[in-house]
């Protein structure tokens, strides 16, 4: 019987995953369950209670000794509530003493998603050795989260490397959360599409409009859809470059949906860093693909509650 397991929860605005996962990372157990995102409080907190549920019915389960959770954000760590954008049910949610009070007092960690996939892909995947990275998701928004020193520094409240929210376009497009011009409001998925679609690019007979569609089309050459891909690296390269100067990173990973698009981003990417990252001390900073796929969040959430957790035998984890 595993005696060092801890119970990992990824929590989005679309699916509610769970796992039982040992000290290496190794995923033994998993369930998941959908969002229900337009719910109310807590009917979203019963698909997280069915999920746990589905948990403790292992016979692993006697081996957990902690719960990290891993969630959309905002987030307060200090505090224990959520308040995810695309959760308009959970608001302040007190989701760590509600998740404590169903798995009978386990100490409970929580991290933004952001954070979470950054514990994982310093513990196993692209960051893996680096004692200064920046990691993020460019998907349907953009985070992200930092490791410095070697160790992850998910900051007070379980936000810091919040990237996607950094502007880089001074008096560019109101963005959701407020301000202008962030990295989200120009490199995510959704605005990538919008921006070729406004400039001319048209959908193939599918009508897919997707970030991936035009990903398809800047590789076939469309100026429209590498122009904005081009874009998108460029806000990508001047928030990457604005991490590097402040706190020294040696590498950014890049992950999520839109990172799929392989070279139609990533060379952009390189090249605009040269733009950005200018001063003698980010000239080696690097830019590489992430490595955990769709298991990061719940890995990098096992990972801050084994990092977490008194006794714990996973030094270093993190
Ligand atoms: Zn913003």
């Amino acid at each position: 019987m595993h005696t060092d397991l801890v119970a990992a929860l990824d929590i989005g605005g679309t699916k509610i995953a769970g796992a039982l996962v040992d000290g290496d990372g190794r995923i033994l157990q998993r369930t998941q369950r959908p969002t229900p995102a337009q719910e109310d409080g807590d009917t979203v907190m019963g698909a997280v209670e069915e999920v746990l549920g589905d948990l403790a019915g292992s016979p692993s389960w006697a081996g957990a000794r902690a719960i990290g959770i891993g969630s959309a954000g905002p987030v307060d760590a200090t505090t224990g509530t959520v308040s995810p954008v695309n959760v308009p049910g959970w608001r302040d949610f007190p989701l760590v003493d509600r998740v404590r009070a169903v798995t009978g007092g386990l100490p409970v960690e929580l991290i933004g998603d952001g954070v979470a996939i950054t514990a994982a892909e310093h513990w196993q995947g692209a960051a893996r050795g680096h004692d200064n990275a920046l990691c993020m998701v460019v998907s349907t928004g953009v985070g992200g989260g930092l490791v410095l020193g070697g160790r992850l520094h998910p900051g007070p409240t379980g936000n810091a490397g919040h990237i996607g929210h950094i502007s880089v376009d001074l008096d560019g497009d109101p963005c959701p959360c407020g301000a202008r011009g962030c990295v989200e409001r120009i490199a995510s998925g959704p605005n990538i599409a919008r921006r070729a679609l406004a400039a001319g690019w048209r959908p193939g007979p599918d009508g897919d409009t997707s970030a991936a569609a035009v990903a398809t089309a800047a590789r076939a050459g469309d100026p429209h859809a590498v122009a904005s891909f081009e874009r998108a690296a460029q806000a990508l390269a001047a928030g990457i470059a604005a991490t590097a100067t402040l706190v020294e990173i040696d590498i950014a990973v890049i992950g999520g949906g839109v990172a799929r698009a392989q070279d139609v981003l990533f060379a952009p990417l390189r090249r605009a860093l040269r733009d950005y990252a200018t001063l003698s001390f980010v000239q080696r900073l690097t830019v590489a693909p992430a490595l955990m796929g769709t298991d990061a969040g719940l890995v990098g959430a096992a990972a801050a509650a084994l990092h977490a957790a008194p006794d714990t035998t996973a030094a270093g984890v993190g």
